[in-house]
């Protein structure tokens, strides 16, 4: 059962999105929907309020469907989720925001605590470092190159007011 039910309701614009939210290619999607290239490419292409093939979206809506129950979902908006961080075996398990536990400073690679951790980012009290915060999505973007979040935290020290806590919400490398 596709959702909406009458493939006349689909929005062609709205299924070529989620093909691409998939990381398919026209060929590898209406090869799996079962369609031609030419047709994948006409029914996506569709003019707001015009008419479209059923056959090719009721088809289109189907693949869509199975795919994405058996894809991973891509995560293309917003944070990374802290499993997939790059520093997953160098830190102990994710806890519940505010709760501070050993951990290893990402930026100097020596015991630091962490203070908290959430969806966007971690706190760490480093005994080189200092307090500072960092974004899940700039440890991601980092990997294991601490010189390139070192270079970071020095550049969120520079932006930051006295008594505020540095927050490095980026990398440059
Ligand atoms: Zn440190």
């Amino acid at each position: 059962m596709t959702y909406p039910a009458n493939p006349a309701d689909r929005s062609p614009k709205g299924d070529h999105n989620r093909r691409l939210s998939l990381g398919l290619d026209t060929d590898d999607f209406a090869q799996a929907a079962g369609i031609s290239v030419e047709d994948l490419h006409e029914y996506e292409t569709t003019a707001p309020d015009h008419k479209f093939r059923t056959d090719v979206a009721e088809r289109v809506g189907r693949a869509l469907e199975s795919l994405e129950r058996s894809e991973t979902g891509l995560v293309d908006n917003g944070p990374i989720p802290p499993s997939e961080s790059a520093y997953d075996g160098l830190t102990e398990p994710e806890q519940p925001f505010g709760r501070a536990q050993p951990s290893i400073c990402p930026v100097s690679l020596e015991p630091a605590t962490l203070l908290a951790s959430n969806a966007e980012y971690r706190e760490y009290r480093c005994p080189t470092c200092g307090t500072f915060r960092i974004s899940q999505v700039a440890l991601t973007l980092a990997g294991d190159d601490p010189e390139v979040l070192r270079e970071a935290l020095s550049v969120a020290r520079h932006v930051t007011s006295a008594g505020e806590v540095p927050f490095v919400s980026n990398v440059s490398g």
